[in-house]
């Protein structure tokens, strides 16, 4: 099949590669020069495991080439997806202006039948929008489809080649058939249904997800008060088959591209039908408030935080990424610098990401961990990285000016910490606390 993919970001980058992957011509298209020009050299542009292979094989091989000429790969394929950005208004109102323009620029390029698929995460109604959009600049018969992406990014390229299922949202048995057979090798799960509840499945989803992290974040400091320890009640939870075990980590809440502003937009998008939706949006309060529990923890062991140094490990809103988009280390930052505390981060890939989202004020960005936390008055762990739980306690503590630990991540077992003097402090562990 010839695609076209538009956007190559977390999501069109692995999918059109890993489409390419599959034995299709695909195309990658997107408006950032820079961003061609780097896949072109040979670069990847964001960090993504597994990527960078699978991109010079496919490209190798003739079946990947990447462009900013929309029009051209456009009028080349018969199958075009769209996977654009779709961030949060202010408002929490999902901004389709990318979508928007994606578009029309579509509907200027048709040259004969042809599936748009839209993969962005979009409100329900939106797909029907994009059609009437496209229609107003031609007169070709085309199809549309929503097939909302599920990936998790630090695991894209195995989730997209192998995802738990495949949502074909469609109006058009045309489309539906050919949809069914492009995605088919990936899965037995392929779920056809109707666009608007292709729609909502993924806001669905997201905002589901998001509720269990939040629930066991809620358990988790209940369990600081009682007694009890978050990790064993998860567990204890989680072989119960209607729980099941994942999402069920506590921590200092979910970040990232997807569920803060899906959470909002699925707030929004019933907001505008008169629904209140309480369960979600005390989700967010929730989320948003545990973040605080770091900076609680500090003040409880340090008392006036201005004039300290802290020391951040972890920038990214979760390891195996160098997303920072709407990490908790922004928040826990700023309320830092607020404070007069100066800090100073280590992340092992999204150092740069951050500083150009952030800027240097108040913060030294370090090479290593152990700057980071070199003479620190404490140090906060915000993201669990590989790298954080293979050093040793005992080392840490020598590194550190005062042997204070604010673990939010929970990286560390009771056994690691026996024998050091270091005052440890993670989520929902009173034993450890
Ligand atoms: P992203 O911001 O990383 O990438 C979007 C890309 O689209 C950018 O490179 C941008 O330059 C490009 N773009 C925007 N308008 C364009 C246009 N008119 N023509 C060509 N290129 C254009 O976004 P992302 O993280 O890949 O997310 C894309 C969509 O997928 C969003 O709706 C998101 O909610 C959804 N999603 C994301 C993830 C994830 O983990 N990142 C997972 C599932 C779903």
């Amino acid at each position: 099949m010839r695609i076209t993919v538009i956007g190559t970001g977390y999501v069109g980058l692995v999918s059109g590669v890993c489409f390419a992957e599959l034995g299709n011509r695909v195309i990658c298209v997107d408006k950032m020069e820079a961003k061609i020009d780097q896949l072109n050299r040979g670069e990847v542009p964001i960090y993504e495991p597994g990527l960078q292979p699978l991109i010079s094989a496919n490209r190798e091989a003739g079946r990947l080439s990447f462009t900013t000429d929309l029009r051209a790969s456009v009028e080349a394929s018969e199958l075009v997806i769209i996977a654009v950005g779709t961030p949060s208004l202010p408002n929490g109102q999902a901004n389709l202006s990318y979508i928007e323009q994606a578009a029309a620029e579509i509907g200027q390029a048709m040259n004969g039948y042809k599936i748009i698929v839209t993969k962005s995460t979009v409100p329900v109604g939106t797909n029907e929008r994009i059609r009437d959009m496209i229609r107003q600049h031609t007169e070709e018969v085309f199809d549309i489809a929503s097939v909302p992406e599920f990936l998790r990014e630090g695991t894209a390229v195995s989730d997209t080649l192998n995802p738990d299922r495949v949502v074909i949202g469609t109006d058009s048995a045309r489309a539906a058939e050919c949809l069914v057979e492009l995605h088919s090798r990936l899965t037995d799960h392929l779920i056809v249904t109707d666009i608007r509840s292709a729609e909502m499945i993924k806001y669905a989803s997201n905002a589901f997800l998001a509720t269990k992290i939040s629930f066991i974040n809620e358990i988790a400091n209940i369990c600081e008060k009682v007694g009890a320890d978050v990790t064993k009640v998860a567990y204890g939870m989680g072989f119960d088959k209607r729980i099941g075990s994942s999402f069920l980590k506590a921590g200092i809440g979910y970040g990232g591209s997807c569920f803060p502003k899906d959470t909002q937009a699925l707030i929004q998008i019933a907001g505008q039908m008169d629904y209140d939706f309480k369960l979600l949006k005390s989700v967010v309060d929730v989320n948003r408030e545990q973040r605080y529990n770091v900076i609680r923890k500090l003040e409880g062991l340090l008392g006036n935080l201005a004039g300290t140094t802290i020391g951040i490990w972890g920038l990214a809103f979760k390891p195996e990424t160098d997303d920072v988009r709407d990490a908790p280390a922004f928040e826990i930052i700023a309320e830092l610098h607020k404070r007069g505390a100066q800090v100073q981060a280590y992340d092992p890939v999204a150092a740069d990401n951050f500083r150009k989202e952030y800027g240097s004020d108040g913060i030294v960005y370090c090479s290593t961990a152990r700057e980071a936390a070199w003479q620190a008055d404490a140090l906060c762990i915000l993201t669990e990285w590989k790298e954080f739980q293979e050093l040793e306690p005992l080392e840490v503590e020598g590194w550190l000016k005062s042997p204070y630990l604010i673990d939010g991540r929970n990286i560390y077992e009771e056994e690691q910490l026996s024998g050091t003097n270091i005052v440890y402090y993670s989520v929902g562990r009173p034993g450890m606390n």
